[in-house]
């Protein structure tokens, strides 16, 4: 029903034509035409068309915190490059080239990025998760030949031409990186000097790593060796606790899973770490060290960017 006493007590040149309609089926002097005029409703329900019509201040308001959201998400995403050792070193007109062809992933542990022998469609420059690479050996059984995280790339091959992975890159714990399709990142290669640099001396990394992983096994106590690996991944998952679940190292370290259970007792026991349910904190991080043959600090140290 028309009234003109809403028009008279609210200010309707700058509402919408939804809202007149809506308020002037108000009754002269309802509460809610003070209530509107003293800017206590933010929307009114028009049961006409079931919809719910905003006022112009919260609509200003919605869309002003819509623009805060984006920008901030904007935000996130662009320093995302930055918290990656191999991406935070590629700088100027090959970053900016690098920016659009980069999607951020959510991976989850037990993920396979590409399989030994397979086509690598995608490189991955993990930020806070950390990649197995495994190598095969007598058909089910693996071990680990490299760890990468948040300072390097699983997919390697592609940057030295090759097309096809030797080892099955496994995600060991979940997390979040930038991923990158083939063709461009191989034509970024070709273009530029910088990021072919970055990766090439990653690749020295990370053949070191896959060296000092071989003498690892060969020659150090299955116990101390969880105990590096504990503190390799958690030097590169930048997270207090680690979800690891007993079948995953044991894939990982090529023992059985009692050996797991024993070794990780063993730590336990000595308050070093907690493991309850496949999440494991490292409790005495100094301790660790000590109980470790000492193999991830040599390959810790081959890891930084000096330059
Ligand atoms: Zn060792």
């Amino acid at each position: 029903m028309a009234n003109d006493g809403a028009a008279a007590s609210v200010p309707t040149r700058r509402l919408s034509p939804g809202l007149q309609r809506v308020l002037r089926q108000l009754p002269m002097g309802a509460p809610e035409l003070w209530a509107i005029e003293a800017g206590e409703i933010d929307a009114v329900i028009d049961y006409g068309s079931a919809n719910a019509i905003l006022f112009p201040d919260a609509r200003r308001a919605l869309r002003d915190r819509g623009k805060r959201t984006a920008a901030a998400e904007h935000r996130a995403r662009c320093a995302l490059p930055r918290r990656n050792g191999v991406l935070a070193a590629v700088h100027g007109a090959a970053y900016r080239r690098l920016m659009p062809a980069l999607e951020p992933v959510l991976l989850e542990a037990g993920d396979v990025l590409h399989e030994a022998g397979a086509p690598i469609r995608h490189v991955y420059f993990p930020v806070d998760c950390v990649i197995c690479l495994l190598t095969t050996i007598d058909g089910p059984q693996t071990v680990a030949t490299g760890l990468v995280g948040h300072e390097g790339m699983a997919g390697i091959p592609l940057a030295l031409e090759v097309g096809v992975s030797a080892v099955r890159a496994e995600v060991q714990v979940s997390g979040t990186a930038l991923r990158m399709a083939a063709t461009p990142f191989t034509n970024e290669l070709k273009r530029g000097p910088q990021l072919r640099r970055q990766l090439y001396r990653y690749v020295q990394m990370e053949l070191t790593q896959a060296r000092l992983m071989a003498a690892c096994i060969a020659s150090h106590h299955f116990e101390q060796r969880l105990a590096s690996w504990f503190l390799m991944i958690a030097d590169r998952a930048s997270v207090p606790e680690m979800c690891l679940t007993q079948e995953q190292l044991a894939a990982a370290l090529n023992v059985r899973r009692v050996s797991v259970t024993l070794a990780s007792g063993s730590l336990r026991s000595c308050g070093l770490i907690s493991y309850h349910r496949g999440r494991i904190a490292i409790l005495d991080r100094a301790g660790l060290e000590r109980a470790s043959c000492g193999c991830w600090r040599p390959v810790e140290a081959t890891t930084r960017h000096d330059d």
